[in-house]
């Protein structure tokens, strides 16, 4: 409790940072939750206080209600049916849908029964996976509401993230599971369909108490309150368990500021803990079968070191807790958690895990809208994880992003690319959204640290996190952490990479004798503009670098080699097609000419990014 209170001080008295036009809507859920496990259906009642901080009086709201997606026929079925990369977790061998397979017992619902505002019944119908609440009196402006909702569900068979009886054979695993309060924003409502990922939700506070067959055992997110009464590993060492009589237990959980509540259950769990010095507790739940031991001994150092390594790069995780569990069917991220498939391989795990726990910072206190900005999470999580891999599996790799630098040219060579901006669930098809949001995303950091400089990159994340922690970043607030941070304007940067699929291709087009000097002429052939580094070797073995700025940037970053001698040449304005530049050398001195050398500039063609001399005919 006592953390809860200075958790709650700690947001306040931060208020809502330097943007005093800023506001997020805010909830209170308090439920109570009776799970079947004999037929995986359950029921459960719901108190929700809303806040209303948006300068708008709201005559609607909107609720999702994920299970309905796992219903054959349903828009998430539909999209299954009709994309051409169909997830193959979600299909059959023959690449049919799974959901359309799924019987009256096996699908998942989730359906109001009451629904009250302040004690008065409201009239609200459901369409497909969002609940439309049409309001007994307007929420003004500054005010506050109280639903309380009365629901039933059906655990689905586990087709995607969550669901009953995975391939693992974890009984339940409980992500999107309850009626979830829409976001509602500067730009509106955000009511999305559950079609295929992605999710965005309120800030709040959660107090969630489920009852369930006592031999379960439960992880997720939040706090247990009563570790004494439900034993299984919770209790303080040493200490006698005392249970209620009777077939159930009650788990009481409390999450303070998150905007999500996940939890998974099975009888046949394994839980570890791990204490953290002067950091959280970790948990590890996981099944009890010889085959999944090995990697889920493995896996828990390697999450402190990780947890250690994100506190440290991005700040401080805020929580006093973080469990990984088994569950789910692949890795996806939860407040204060994450559901991994077991794996009888420790690498894959560990690998999913630091991406899955970088996702507490780069979602789950970063909340940025996935759906509209998908690679703000899953890029930019990509891209922090790549270097704590290459860090604490000492990996050692000169470029650890050279993956999705790959993906991404593979993406531009497939002719199949669509822009950042686009929506999640409207990509052509599943692979260039993977792409784009992951490897695409994790570059616009990678790269940025070529525009701006590492050490400017690195402080820009830092700022980013100490600035936007427990709201909704969006584009535009990663792109002026880095202007304030670099004193560089860096609207092209955003605006070219993310919102169009213009390309980067500069290269040397020509080197020749100038007297005792040598000109280099280089060419921009991509319509995306970059200031460009260039590295010239000599003969005798040493090496200088140029730089040439990019003119709209307004300013130049620090020199990235400070062992090399630098010379920063004139602004290169974007529209020239070529620039050229003089070296006070004479041609025969020069070895090679290299655009930058670090590789972190996505050019789409390497190959005209170096100038080597023609071997001359011997006589
Ligand atoms: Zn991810």
């Amino acid at each position: 409790m006592k953390k809860l209170l200075l958790f709650t001080f700690f947001i306040t008295a931060m208020g809502f940072g330097q943007n005093s036009s800023y506001w997020q809507q805010h909830v209170d859920y308090t439920m109570e939750v009776d799970m079947n496990v004999e037929n995986f259906k359950y029921t459960g009642t719901q108190k929700l206080i809303y806040t209303n901080n948006s300068p708008d009086d709201l005559t609607r709201v909107y609720y999702h209600l994920y299970f309905n997606a796992f219903q054959p026929g349903s828009e998430m079925d539909m999209r299954l049916q009709n994309i051409a990369d169909p997830d193959r977790r979600m299909t059959n061998e023959d690449k049919s849908s799974r959901i359309a397979d799924l019987t009256e017992s096996e699908i998942g619902y989730l359906h109001p029964t009451s629904l009250k505002q302040d004690g008065v019944a409201v009239t609200y119908n459901e369409e497909g996976t969002v609940l439309i609440v049409n309001l007994a009196k307007p929420i003004p402006s500054g005010g506050k509401t109280t639903f309380e909702m009365e629901f039933k569900g059906q655990v689905p068979v586990q087709i995607r993230r969550s669901g009953r009886n995975n391939k693992d054979g974890v009984a339940l695993s409980m992500s999107q599971w309850y009626p979830k309060l829409a976001e509602y924003d500067f730009e509106g409502w955000h009511a999305d369909p559950y079609i295929a990922r992605e999710f965005h939700g309120v800030w709040g506070d959660f107090d969630v108490k489920l009852t369930i067959a006592k031999d379960y055992i439960v992880g997720g997110t939040g706090y247990l309150q009563n570790p004494q009464e439900i034993g299984h590993g919770y209790e303080t060492d040493g200490t006698k368990v005392k249970r209620p009589r009777g077939k159930t237990l009650t788990w009481h959980f409390k999450a303070p500021m998150v905007h999500d509540f996940m939890w998974a259950a099975d009888p046949e769990y394994v839980h570890d803990t791990l204490q953290m010095e002067n950091g959280p507790t970790l948990h590890f739940l996981y099944k009890n079968d010889p085959k999944f031991a090995e990697t889920w001994k493995a896996v828990q150092p390697l999450t402190e070191k990780a947890m250690n390594f994100f506190s440290k790069n991005i700040g401080e995780y805020p929580y006093d807790q973080y469990s990984v569990i088994q569950g789910g069917d692949g890795g996806m991220e939860y407040a204060m958690a994450t559901l991994i498939t077991g794996g009888d391989k420790p690498g894959s795990v560990i690998g999913t895990m630091i991406h899955e726990l970088a996702h507490s910072w780069f979602q789950h206190v970063l909340a940025t809208n996935e759906a509209k900005h998908e690679w703000m999470d899953e890029g930019f999580t990509s891209f922090i994880s790549a270097l704590c891999s290459n860090e604490i599996r000492a990996q050692n790799k000169d470029n650890p992003f050279e993956n999705s630098y790959k993906g991404y040219y593979y993406l531009v060579n497939s002719g199949k690319e669509q822009p950042q901006a686009t929506h999640a669930d409207r990509y052509d098809s599943n692979s260039p959204y993977g792409i784009s949001a992951y490897s695409k995303g994790a570059i616009f950091l990678s790269q940025l640290g070529y525009v701006v400089g590492q050490e400017k990159l690195m402080e820009t994340v830092r700022k980013y996190y100490s600035d936007f922690k427990f709201k909704h970043p969006v584009p535009n607030d990663i792109k002026r952490t880095a202007e304030k941070v670099s004193g560089l304007e860096l609207d092209w940067y955003l605006t070219d990479w993310t919102k169009t699929t213009n390309t980067i291709d500069y290269s040397i087009k020509e080197v020749s004798a100038d007297g005792n000097a040598s000109k280099i002429t280089m060419e921009r052939i991509g319509l995306m503009p970059m200031p460009i580094d260039i590295l010239v070797l000599y003969k005798d073995g040493t090496q200088e670098t140029f730089y040439a700025p990019l003119r709209m940037m307004r300013g130049e970053k620090d020199n990235p080699y400070p062992n090399l001698k630098r010379t920063v040449l004139e602004d290169w304005p974007w529209t020239n097609p070529s620039y050229g530049f003089t070296v006070n050398r004479p041609l025969e001195d020069i070895k090679g000419i290299m655009i930058d050398p670090s590789l972190l500039m996505a050019d789409v063609n390497l190959e005209n990014n170096t100038w080597k001399p023609k071997a001359m005919p011997k006589d």
